[in-house]
C-alpha cells in the first residue's frame, strides 16, 4: 500500500507532461492518492484531461487562480464530488515576459509587480482559504513550488524572485494560521527544470547548464526527484513538518563556491 493511500489531492498547475505538477501527480498516484486536476483555460483542458485520465482521474476543473469566482466554483465541485480534501498542490506562477529579462530596475513596472505577486503568491492564500473547510478534521497538507531566486539574485529572474520571496513568507504565515487545525503548509524549492514556464525566463539554458556544473550532485533534478519530495511532504510521513522550504536542487543552494571540473587526463 502506498504512503498516500486514502488521500485525495487537488493538483493545480499541470500544463504539459513536463510540468512539475505532473511529476508530483505521478508520484502521488503511485503512492495511492486519488487525484483531481485543474486547468487554466479551454486550450489547456484538451491537454490536461487525457493526462488526468492516464492517472485514473475523472475530475478536471476549470480554475484560473486570478478569478475568485472560479476558485469558489472549483472547491464547490470538489465538495460535491468528494466531500473532503487532504492535499492541495499549488504549482502556478506568472510574470509578464518583459519583466523577466534584462535589467530588474528598468523592467519592473508597477503592473508587472502586481501581476507576478497576485498570480504567484496571493493565489496560494486564496486556495488555502477555499480548501480549509474541506480539510476540517483531516490531516490536511498544502504544498507550493518556489525557487532560489526568492533568496538570492539570479540573472533575469527579477520580479519573479520578489514574488517567490512573498510566496515563501506566505508558507510560514499559512502554516502558523492553519497549524492549529491540523493543516500543514510547505514548499519545495526546486532546481531548474525544463518546462513551459521556464522557457519564458531569459537565459534559462545557461542556468540549467551552470547547475549541472556546480551542484554537488553534478546534475539537474528530474520531475521524479521533485515529485517524490512533494509526495513525501504531503504525506503523514511528514506529519511533524510545516512552514518549511525544502530544497530539491542537487545541493546547488548549499555551495558557496565551486571550480569547473578539470578534464581527466
Ligand atoms: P509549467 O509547466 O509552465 O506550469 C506552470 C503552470 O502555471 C501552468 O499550468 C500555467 O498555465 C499555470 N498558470 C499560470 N497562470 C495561471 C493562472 N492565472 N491560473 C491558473 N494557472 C496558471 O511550469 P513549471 O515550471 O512546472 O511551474 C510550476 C511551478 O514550479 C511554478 O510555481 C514555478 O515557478 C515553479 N518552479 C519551477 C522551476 C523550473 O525550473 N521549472 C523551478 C522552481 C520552481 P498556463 O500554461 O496556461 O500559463
Amino acid at each position: 500500500m502506498g504512503f498516500l493511500a486514502g488521500k485525495r489531492a487537488l493538483i493545480v498547475g499541470v500544463a504539459t507532461d513536463r510540468s512539475i505538477a505532473w511529476g508530483i501527480a505521478q508520484a502521488m498516484h503511485r503512492e495511492g492518492a486519488e487525484l483531481a486536476f485543474s486547468y487554466q483555460n479551454e486550450r489547456l483542458q484538451e491537454r490536461v484531461r487525457p493526462l488526468a485520465e492516464s492517472l485514473d482521474s475523472r475530475l478536471t476543473l476549470p480554475l484560473d487562480v486570478d478569478r475568485d469566482e472560479q476558485i469558489d466554483q472549483a472547491f464547490e465541485s470538489l465538495k460535491s464530488a468528494w466531500g473532503q480534501l487532504d492535499i492541495v498542490v499549488h504549482a502556478v506562477a506568472y510574470a509578464p515576459r518583459e519583466a523577466i529579462t534584462g535589467s530588474f530596475v528598468d523592467n519592473t513596472s508597477r503592473e508587472a509587480f502586481r501581476i507576478a505577486h497576485d498570480v504567484s503568491s496571493y493565489s496560494f492564500t486564496a486556495l488555502a482559504r477555499a480548501a480549509r473547510p474541506l480539510m476540517q478534521g483531516r490531516a490536511g497538507a498544502l504544498l507550493t513550488l518556489t525557487y532560489l531566486g526568492a533568496m538570492r539574485s539570479i540573472p533575469n529572474y527579477n520580479v519573479m524572485g520578489l514574488a517567490k520571496a512573498s510566496l515563501e513568507a506566505n508558507v510560514r504565515f499559512l502554516a502558523a494560521d492553519l497549524g492549529p487545525l491540523g493543516i500543514r503548509v510547505n514548499a519545495v524549492s526546486a532546481g531548474p527544470v525544463r518546462t513551459l514556464a521556464a522557457a519564458g525566463i531569459a537565459g534559462f539554458r545557461k542556468m540549467h547548464a551552470r547547475v549541472a556544473e556546480a551542484a554537488p550532485l553534478r546534475r539537474n533534478v528530474t520531475l521524479e526527484d521533485v515529485g517524490n519530495a512533494a509526495a513525501f511532504l504531503c504525506s503523514d510521513l511528514a506529519a511533524g513538518i510545516t512552514g518549511e522550504i525544502l530544497y530539491v536542487d542537487g545541493g546547488f543552494s548549499t555551495v558557496g563556491m565551486s571550480f569547473p571540473q578539470e578534464p581527466e587526463s
